[in-house]
């Protein structure tokens, strides 16, 4: 029998979490972790042995080659979103906004029929090009503003001409808007539904929550505006395909959570997004009156997820969508397409963010900073640049050798790693250095909490738990899951 290679933290004075890189975990007491290091394993229970070897922790000397080919195809499906290269490609319709919320992270500008931050049509075009250069066999074309509905012909361009493209390049092609949902017209969501647009949206809660930091520019209350499209787009895509929704949580809300998800059953949502405030945008202006530390947070999430299990016990579907992808990556080989939790980090090479003025980010982040003056992350603009000086550049190589938690130092040896990620946008924003002083970072006293948390449930082995994480990782109420058995 022969160790592989793996990583521990000790939880408690009685208790070592062990993971590897298949992100397979298992629990060992302190008695049993230290027969194991000294390979004892006549010592260790025989379920703890068999337990180890399914997990390839151990291997049988006649099997060695075989556990670690095995090992090596979940690292490769793990890590499979590297093959097909920038699938998400995020558009920048316009910097003009029909809101006001308190915590922009986009920095959105000028009055709402100021067009000078407006994508025009060459570049709208020229994006689309650059777009269909990518490698990628998946596309997706996410639309983001400002407000994008606010400079909705060049939407309509971008879709006509993307569809068009792709019946030679036969790539799967989804489009996304991320809208408000303040002003959208019956004509603007007819074609948004013909060409299969996805909508995703943002809610902060009861009407006093939502309105508090999203001030409407165009009605009395961003919240009935809000309501009332809301409607409207589950009339045309249907209760199952309307919008989903991310609440962005503030100082405001943070103690609310448990409110916020009844309300949003109420709206008829079966999924949340809980995103924690990011240190982007106007929410720097505004820290003050909107942050929150990351334990206040990580106190508030756990007790909001507690809640969310409960209720699907209870026979209530409803998601939490950031958990769901956390535990997508810890109980399945498969990657996630997830710009934020991978390694080498997806910005970039995963997604990337094109300007309303045609410059091209890693990620949405890079922009933000751009914004406000600096243009670190700059990889080109789709009017100037060809896609090799883009994609190909040394800023793109510069993110991904320094972005593999593997060989980072104080994520080399996490045993959190397999599930966890990279931001080196953030890090740069945080430290001006984009390998960062992770163990002291917010993202990482963050991920590391929710990891944790949700590895707590998955040692108990509660079924009724176990059910209920299935049934997120599949998008499937738990009665169907049961049913498809
Ligand atoms: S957060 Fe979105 S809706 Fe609010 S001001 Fe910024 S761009 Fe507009
Ligand atoms: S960021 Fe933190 S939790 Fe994530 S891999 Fe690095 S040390 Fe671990």
């Amino acid at each position: 029998m022969k160790l592989l290679p793996f990583d521990f933290e000790r939880l408690d004075l009685d208790n070592v979490l062990l993971t590897n890189i298949a992100g397979e975990a298992i629990l060992l007491t302190s008695k049993e972790f230290e027969i194991l290091c000294n390979e004892d394993y006549d010592w260790l229970p025989e379920l703890s042995v068999n337990e180890l070897a399914a997990k390839h922790f151990i291997a049988n000397d006649d099997s060695l080659d075989l556990s670690i080919n095995l090992l090596a195809n979940k690292l490769r499906s793990r890590k499979d979103y590297l093959s097909g290269f920038t699938s998400l490609h995020m558009v920048v319709l316009t910097l003009r906004c029909n809101c006001m919320c308190s915590y922009c992270h986009a920095s959105s500008k000028g009055g709402i029929s100021d067009h000078a931050y407006d994508m025009d049509e060459f570049t709208a075009r020229n994006t689309v090009n650059m777009i269909f250069k990518s490698p990628a066999p998946v596309i997706k074309i996410e639309f983001q503003g400002g407000e994008p509905t606010l400079n909705f012909d060049i939407l309509k361009v971008i879709v006509l001409y993307a569809e068009e493209l792709n019946t030679t390049a036969c790539k799967e092609l989804s489009f996304v808007i991320c809208t408000n949902l303040l002003s959208l017209s019956d004509e603007q969501l007819d074609f948004l539904h013909k060409h299969k647009v996805d909508i995703s949206t943002s809610c902060d809660g009861t009407k006093s929550m939502h309105d508090y930091c999203r001030k409407s520019l165009v009605s009395d209350s961003a919240y009935e505006s809000f309501i009332n499209n809301l409607e409207k787009c589950r009339n045309i895509y249907g209760r199952d395909n309307g919008p989903s929704a991310l609440l962005t949580v503030t100082r405001n809300n943070l103690g609310r959570l448990r409110e916020i998800i009844d309300h949003y059953r109420f709206l008829g949502f079966n999924n949340m997004f809980i995103r924690a405030l990011n240190p982007y945008g106007y929410a720097l202006d505004n820290k003050n009156n909107l942050d929150y530390s990351v334990d206040e947070f990580v106190k508030a999430y756990k007790d909001a997820l507690a809640y969310i299990i409960d209720l699907n016990i209870k026979g209530i579907f409803f998601v939490e969508s950031y958990a769901a992808l956390l535990l997508q990556r810890i109980l399945t080989p498969f990657s996630t397409g997830f710009v934020d939790l991978q390694s080498p980090s997806g910005a970039g090479i995963l997604g990337c963010i094109y300007n309303f003025n045609g410059e091209v980010y890693p990620a949405d982040e890079g922009r933000m900073l751009a914004a406000r003056g600096d243009k670190t992350f700059l990889m080109g603009n789709v009017n100037n640049n060809s896609y090799e000086d883009i994609f190909h550049g040394k800023l793109i190589q510069k993110l991904v050798k320094n972005s593999c938690v593997e060989c980072m130092p104080g994520c080399s040896y996490c045993a959190y790693k397999n599930y966890c990620g990279s931001d080196p946008i953030r890090y740069y924003v945080e430290c001006n250095d984009i390998v960062g002083k992770r163990y002291s970072s917010g993202f990482c006293k963050k991920n590391k909490a929710i990891i944790k948390e949700l590895l707590h449930y998955l040692i108990k082995k509660d079924s009724a738990t176990m059910k209920v994480f299935w049934s997120w990782i599949n998008r499937k109420p738990l009665e169907v899951c049961d049913d498809n058995k």
